[in-house]
Formats: structure tokens, sequence, C-alpha cells
């Protein structure tokens, strides 16, 4: 259905933007479900974002999601948020309704989803990298599905220390030249660093003190096959790219702004064929 004077509006917002799969991904899904509606890529410069979103929920748009770098301004411009964006303490979804801005985080749902896990008993321990807002996502998840033991490893010490104080106390905490220490008790690892990603250096990792098959996360999607997971399957773990993760954080964005489930399609085909041919 071509969009109407009366359709529903929602876009995604960052800076830069045109990287961005989201806008493929919901225009898709809008026109899968048939729906009267548009979804846009929205270049929001970081000097003015907070401004602007502000101005912006005035309008007739439903919502946005948020990308780098504005997750934190997202978080801090609503009026109100849910307790899992208030706990990470960072926003990538922003509804609009009757000039009020409500925030939420979707980031963590869509790793359990990409993951395909929703509930952890006491014998299993993460080993998370990083410690950014994608991994303030994705320990908050952990926790929430009832994941107790954490070891948390970053770069810089003091941001993980910060992380495991705000989301995991009782989380062990290794330095970053240690980092394959950690690997020892752990049955998932995941890579929560921008490490991998296309033009910056691999997350290297010696997978020989791994005690069993793990399973290995990496929240990079651009490459999808990055060093880390060619290393982890190569060493007989099972690696799963950073793909649905995104897709997994789409679909509850999709119920809030267009007020119904996303229609059944296959979405990551769609995705890859894209990350194919922008490579
Ligand atoms: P942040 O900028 O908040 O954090 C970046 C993290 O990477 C920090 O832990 C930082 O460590 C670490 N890092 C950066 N460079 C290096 C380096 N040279 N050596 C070691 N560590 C390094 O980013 P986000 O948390 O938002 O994003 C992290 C990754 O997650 C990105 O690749 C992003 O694309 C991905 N992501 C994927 C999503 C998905 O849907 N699949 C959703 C959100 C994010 P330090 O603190 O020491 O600087």
């Amino acid at each position: 259905m071509r969009p109407s004077g009366s359709a529903r509006v929602a876009g995604v917002a960052g800076w830069p933007i045109s990287h961005s799969l989201s806008p493929l991904m919901m225009s898709r899904w809008i026109e899968a479900a048939g729906l009267n509606a548009l979804y846009a890529p929205v270049a929001l410069p970081p000097d003015a974002a907070a401004e602007i979103l502000t101005q912006i929920s005035a309008t007739s748009l439903v919502g946005l999601n948020i990308t780098l770098p504005h997750k934190e301004t997202a978080l801090a411009v609503a009026h109100e948020a849910t307790p899992r964006a208030r706990a990470i303490g960072a926003a990538n979804l922003l509804t609009f309704r009757d000039g009020r801005i409500l925030a939420d985080n979707t980031d963590g749902e869509g790793f359990l989803a990409a993951i395909d896990r929703h509930a952890f008993d006491d014998s299993e321990e993460a080993l998370v990298l990083g410690a950014g807002g994608a991994a303030r996502a994705i320990l908050h998840a952990l926790a929430e599905a009832g994941l107790t033991r954490f070891t948390l490893c970053n770069r810089d010490r003091g941001r993980a220390e910060r992380l495991a104080s705000d989301l995991a106390p009782r989380a062990r905490l290794i330095d970053w030249d240690a980092r394959n220490d950690g690997l020892a008790e752990a049955s998932l690892v995941i890579n929560a660093t921008s490490l991998g990603m296309a033009g910056r250096e691999d997350l290297a990792m010696n997978w020989d003190r791994a005690q069993r098959r793990l399973s290995v996360f990496d929240s990079v999607y651009t490459p999808l096959d990055t060093g880390f997971l060619t290393s982890a399957r190569a060493a007989g773990h099972m690696g799963k790219d950073g793909l649905d993760m995104l897709i997994g954080q789409g679909r509850p964005s999709f119920r809030a702004f267009f007020g119904q489930e996303v229609p059944d399609l296959d979405i990551r085909s769609v995705l890859v064929a894209a990350l194919e041919g922008a490579s």
C-alpha cells in the first residue's frame, strides 16, 4: 500500500545514519503487512539532538528508534521510561503520545531472541567482553532471564567496574589482557565491543582454555563472519552473529509504532542480501 496523508510515520535517528539497516527491515515488514505506514532514516546532529527530539515528539510521528550516538540523550529527554531503559541508562526506542516521550530499550530483548534463550540456571556463566551500551543491555537481559554468574572484561577496567556496580554487583572482573582466563568457567561468551567491525581490528581470543562447547555471540553484524566468530567456530564452538539481535530489537519497536506483530517474512535473508550487496 502506498502511504497516504494519514499514514503512521516512524523512523530511526542517528549520526551518521546512512549505514542503518533498520529502514530496509521496517519497510519490508510494513510492505508485507500491507500497512498505511512509513519508516524513514533521520540524520540527527549531536549538538542539537535533545532539542530536535523534543520538538519532533510534538509532530504526528508515532516514534523513533534511536541509534549511536543518541541513546543516552534519548533517555534523558523522555518524560517516562521503562524500568529496563532506566536500568540500562539508554533508550533505543522512543514513542510519542500526546506530546509526551516514552523511552524503552529493546536491545537486550533482541539479544535474548538472537540466542534463543529466555531462562538460565545456576550452572551457567557468561563472559561479557565490553562495557558500553550494548554490554549494558545484554547484561541486564541476562540478569533478568535468571543468569547470576558473570565475568566482565573491558579495556577500560573502570567502565567495567561501573557496569558491575550498576547491573551485576557479584560479577568477577578481569583485566582486558587476561580475557582468555574468563573462558574456563564460561558457558556463554559475548563480544559486546566494537572490535571486529568492518575496518577495525579483530577481537583476538585463544579458545584453548574453554572447557566445553560454548555458545559464542558477537554483537557485530558488519561483517557477519568476524575473526572472533570464525576462530570460535574453528575451535568447535557455536557462533552467532549480531544480525538476529538487530532483528530482535526491531520486532517490539514495530509493535510499539504500528500496533501489531511483524508479519511472517524471512527478514534475515533480506538483510543478508543487502549486506552482501554493500560489501
Ligand atoms: P560503545 O561505544 O558504547 O562501546 C564500545 C565498546 O568497545 C567498549 O567496551 C570499548 O572499550 C570497546 N572497544 C572499542 N575499541 C576497542 C579496542 N581497540 N580494544 C578493546 N576494546 C575496545 O558501543 P556499543 O556498546 O553501543 O556497541 C558495541 C558493539 O555492539 C558495536 O559493534 C555495535 O555495532 C554493536 N551493537 C549491535 C547491536 C545489534 O543489534 N546487533 C545493537 C547495539 C550495538 P572501552 O570502554 O575500553 O573504550
